[in-house]
C-alpha cells in the first residue's frame, strides 16, 4: 500500500515501519531528516524494549551505527526490513511512502512478531496485517526456489510458529485472525505437496524432503 503524508512526523521507533521495507520519497521543497541504524546489532536492543512506552528515548543512547540523512524530492530512501528508523520534518510538504515485504524480510519479521505477539492482545488488527504481511511474504517464498532464500524463509516460520501456536491456544485471537491461519495452513499445505527438495529444516536437520518435513512437523491448528 503506498500511503501519501502530509508534514508526516514520527520522530519515534514504530514496529509496523520496522517490519517492512520502506521507500519513500518526497515532493517540491519539502525536506526530512533521516535517523537510520543497521539491524544488527540494533534489533536485538529494540526487541528488548518491547513493551516499553517511548522507546527511541529509552534505547537511544544504546542504538550503535547510526547515520542521519537529509532528503529533499531529488532523492528517493530505501532501507531493508530491519532497519530502526525516524523521520521529522524540516521543510514542509508531501512524502509518498511504499512498505513491503520480500522473502528476504522474512527473518527480521518473524523476530520482530514474535517478540510482539504476547503483548498485542489489545491491538489484534495492527498484528492481523503485519502477521497478513508475514503470510503473503513467506507464501510466496517457494516460487523463488533459492535455496538460501527458502532456508531463511522456513527458520523464520519455524521460529515463529510456537507464539502463534500459543495466541490461537490463549483463547485471544479475534477470529479474523483465525481465518488467516486457516487460509495460511492450507497454503502450506500446497507448499508442501509442491517443494520436494533435500534442505536443512530450521532447526538443523536434515531432511530428505522438506516440503513434507515442515507440513508434518511445524503445522498450526
Ligand atoms: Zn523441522
Amino acid at each position: 500500500m503506498v500511503s501519501l503524508y502530509y508534514n508526516r512526523t514520527r520522530f519515534k521507533l514504530t514496529y509496523s515501519d520496522i517490519i517492512r521495507r520502506g521507500l519513500s520519497k518526497t515532493f517540491g521543497k519539502c525536506k526530512k531528516i533521516w535517523l537510520l541504524f543497521p539491524g544488527t546489532p540494533n534489533l536485538d536492543i529494540y526487541i528488548a524494549s518491547t513493551g516499553f512506552g517511548n522507546r527511541l528515548a529509552r534505547i537511544g543512547s544504546k542504538l550503535r551505527g547510526g547515520i542521519i540523512v537529509e532528503t529533499d524530492s531529488s532523492h528517493e530512501l530505501e532501507f531493508p526490513a530491519d532497519t530502526l528508523h525516524a523521520v521529522f520534518t524540516t521543510v514542509g510538504g508531501f512524502l509518498a511512502g511504499i512498505n513491503y515485504s520480500t522473502a528476504e524480510c522474512l527473518p527480521a519479521m518473524s523476530r520482530i512478531l514474535k517478540a510482539h505477539l504476547p503483548i498485542f492482545h489489545t491491538s489484534l488488527v495492527t498484528i492481523s496485517e503485519d502477521t497478513q504481511s508475514y503470510i503473503d511474504a513467506l507464501s510466496s517464498t517457494p516460487q523463488i526456489e533459492l535455496p538460501a532464500v527458502l532456508f531463511g524463509a522456513l527458520q523464520s516460520w519455524v521460529e515463529l510458529r510456537p507464539a502463534i501456536q500459543e495466541l490461537l491456544d490463549s483463547g485471544k485471537a479475534t477470529p479474523s485472525f483465525r481465518l488467516k491461519m486457516q487460509e495460511f495452513t492450507e497454503r502450506l499445505e500446497t507448499f508442501g505437496r509442491n517443494t520436494r527438495s533435500a534442505l536443512v529444516c530450521g532447526y538443523g536437520e536434515y531432511v530428505d524432503n522438506i516440503g513434507k518435513h515442515v507440513t508434518g512437523e511445524h503445522k498450526i491448528l
